[in-house]
């Protein structure tokens, strides 16, 4: 390049020609492109291989709230759906700190210890609030989580109770049909979880811990009549006896239920998922439980029971949504509300002026 400055006159600073700069740093290097979504047939395809990377983005499908992923992801679930069902699935409560992700960490090496596949999952309503739930956190099952077999996936965040069960019910559709024939589904012992989470699984189990003697107190009575088995965790050092008296009076209590329609007795058991004492014993109950409702014909009717509850939530979640995200309903429901809270309306009037618009509505 000619420069003025480098002219023999010229007295100042030379300018040096340079050399050319590369058009990019690495020309060889490419532009990773954007991942393609893989269509409903590839999903399919994959999740029945078992390809883990396939089967969390189809959960990731399932999960979100774009409705152009729920259609893809309903057609995969669907596709998914003559797979499924070849699992046990093992629904697992306890209040924070009774010891669910330490014992979920020993229950679940001691499942795999003869083979399978196991999937974890969540179900946790307070996920929404504190934005992210610590349930089926791969960081507090350190053992499963570095397993080949294990897949372990946090509660779905976004939506109302119903609606994060019904994503982890479709979870559960998707990890069978990827061959994962054992789920379990850990949730927070706090009470309406329980019964979404009972709603799903085969077996109900409830971590207690022995306390300060009147253990039963704390306890819903609807929570303890939903359990299959009851076990009483940290049962070691010197809490041995109190977990035994605490199992006593579980075991007390629950003779005061009248017989579940399974046929068979809920079990009250001790151990400690720290030091891995009874554990085999409490999975030992889980099977011996399969077995006897598979041979009395209660494991398919309670499936079958479940397919007929989930197929009326599925109605009122969409009749709710498609309601409340109606843009008449929306725009009068303050209104209505302030109406109600002033004593100028009923409650019964305001619900039925905003049903009548909202049919109305639909007619249009
Ligand atoms: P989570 O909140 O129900 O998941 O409970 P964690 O598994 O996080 O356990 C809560 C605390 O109890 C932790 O400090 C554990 O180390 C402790 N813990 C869990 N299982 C046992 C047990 O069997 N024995 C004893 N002594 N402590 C335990």
């Amino acid at each position: 390049m000619e420069h003025p400055e480098n002219s023999e006159e010229y007295k100042g600073l030379v300018v040096n020609k340079g050399i050319e700069q590369p058009s990019s740093v690495n020309p060889y290097l490419k532009r990773k492109p954007k991942k393609r979504q893989p269509t409903v047939a590839e999903f399919v395809e994959g999740i029945v291989q078992g390809n883990i990377t396939i089967l969390s983005q189809a959960v990731t499908l399932v999960e979100s709230v774009k409705p152009e992923h729920q259609v893809i992801a309903q057609e995969v679930i669907e596709k998914c759906l003559p797979f499924s069902g070849n699992s046990i699935r093992v629904g697992i409560s306890g209040v924070p700190g009774a010891g669910k992700s330490t014992s979920i960490d020993v229950f679940g090496l001691h499942v795999l210890e003869k083979g399978g596949k196991l999937a974890v999952l969540a179900i946790d309503p307070s996920s929404e609030r504190s934005k992210g739930s610590i349930l089926g956190d791969k960081t507090r099952m350190e053992q499963l989580s570095v397993h080949p077999n294990s897949f372990i996936r946090p509660s779905p965040s976004a939506g109302s109770l119903g609606g994060v069960a019904r994503k982890t019910r479709e979870t559960i559709i998707l990890c069978e049909a990827a061959g994962f024939d054992k789920i379990f589904v850990e949730t927070v012992g706090v009470g309406q979880s329980e019964t979404a989470v009972h709603s799903m699984v085969d077996f109900f189990l409830l971590i207690q811990l022995a306390g300060t003697g009147d253990e039963l107190q704390g306890i819903k009575r609807g929570i303890m009549e939903m359990a299959d088995g009851i076990v009483i965790n940290k049962a070691d050092g010197n809490n041995i006896d109190k977990a035994n008296l605490a199992a006593s009076q579980f075991r007390n209590a629950l003779h005061l239920f009248p017989a579940p329609d399974s046929g068979w007795t809920p079990q009250v058991l001790t151990y400690s998922g720290f030091y891995n004492i009874g554990v085999k014993e409490i999975w030992d109950m889980v099977y011996e439980y399969i077995d006897f409702v598979k041979a009395n014909g209660y494991f398919e009717y309670r499936r079958n029971e479940q397919s007929k509850y989930w197929m009326y939530e599925s109605i009122n979640e969409q009749l709710r949504d498609s309601f409340y995200h109606n843009a008449k309903i929306e725009s009068m429901l303050y209104e209505k509300e302030q109406q109600v809270l002033g004593g100028n309306l009923t409650s019964f009037i305001a619900a039925k002026t905003l049903l009548d618009t909202y049919f109305e509505e639909l007619r249009k």
